[in-house]
């Protein structure tokens, strides 16, 4: 990956001088003693010891965590792991249920942004296990300093870290990228807030987060965002652009493979399953080429992004709801299905 050779890393780790000194404890924020073997924090009232594992510091704050320090001095799998050799090869031969059309461009766009305000920015990746569809604009660009972190030893982790409590200084970085990253954090809002923290004023941020796509990634799945809820966790940004990663058309094929999916139990008839539906349904996403940008799709979506800059003050709710661009009128509560 080319973001990991441009940068000059600290002997016998995988994070740059620059990381090690953005690091703080996750448990405290105090400063850290950071050597090959072991990190430890200063603070007299803290001391806690965090563990290097393969040149990978992993700061988690386990009593706020769904991850353990065991997880990975045991060299055991954390919530996403590769796929079997047979597994990847069949996704590659048959078609994906959907695409995401704007990651490229607005990576290129962030790029662009990233460069025009730092000559040498540098972007928090939280969550870089596999990396983000369309990412390569930033990952190739030499000047950009990428953090890779995740919550498992995937190809690009640097560090190990969850994002309840990302272990690094205030206003430590330029940009920050979180793509289909949100849906598998427990509490967002917490994470979204780290993530406004460690940015410093006027830095920016990338996000992208499923709306409707069903149950991925196991137990380790909580919630899906519409427009503006997901525009409401960055509302300490500005927005600089927003809208559909992937439109109904996807949305429509996820929801047909999930419907297939619930009439068997095996890990065979799923296999079967799951082929049987992306090969009958991937030319549902096609649609999503003529219609991702129309106001019907900001209401029914796969998944949306927002690109933002770091403000000084926090949109309110009554501001939120004045951005809405989707093509719904007020709902008359006898509409909703909630409803008595
Ligand atoms: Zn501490």
């Amino acid at each position: 990956m080319a973001a990991a050779a441009v940068k000059e890393k600290v002997q016998g780790l995988r994070i740059s001088e620059f990381a090690v000194n953005a690091l703080r404890c996750p448990k405290c924020r105090s400063p850290l003693s950071v050597t090959p073997d072991t990190v430890a924090c200063r603070s007299a009232s803290c001391i806690a010891v965090y563990p290097v594992v393969h040149g990978v510091p992993v700061l988690i704050n386990e009593e706020r965590s769904v991850v353990s320090v065991s997880d990975f001095t045991g060299q055991k799998q954390t919530t996403f792991h590769r796929q079997p050799g047979l597994q990847r090869l069949f996704s590659r031969i048959i078609p994906e249920l959907g695409v995401n059309r704007v990651g490229e461009r607005n990576y290129r766009k962030l790029k662009e942004l990233l460069t025009a305000q730092n000559a040498s920015p540098k972007v928090l990746v939280v969550g870089c296990g596999e990396t983000g569809r369309g990412m390569k604009a930033i990952t190739a660009e030499a000047g950009i300093e990428l953090i890779n972190t995740d919550v498992w030893m995937g190809p690009f982790t640097e560090m190990v870290c969850d994002a309840h409590d990302l272990p690094f200084a205030d206003h430590s970085f330029d940009g920050a990228v979180v793509q289909a990253v949100l849906e598998h954090v427990a509490d967002p809002p917490r994470c979204t807030a780290e993530i406004h923290r460690v940015t410093k004023p006027g830095g920016l941020i990338y996000a992208e987060t499923p709306f409707i796509q069903q149950v991925h990634g196991g137990p380790y799945d909580f919630t899906r965002y519409t427009h503006l809820g997901h525009r409401r966790l960055f509302r300490g940004y500005d927005e600089i652009e927003s809208g559909a990663t992937s439109g109904p058309g996807t949305a429509l094929a996820w929801s047909y493979q999930y419907f297939l999916l619930s009439f068997v139990r095996s890990n065979g008839a799923r296999a079967a399953v799951k082929a049987f539906a992306r090969l009958t349904s991937f030319w549902l996403r096609v649609f999503d080429h003529l219609i991702l940008e129309t106001p019907g799709t900001l209401d029914a979506a796969s998944g949306y992004y927002f690109m933002g800059r770091k403000s000084e003050g926090m949109l309110t709710d009554r501001e939120l709801i004045r951005l809405y661009r989707g093509a719904g009128e007020t709902l008359p509560a006898s509409d909703c299905s909630l409803a008595p």
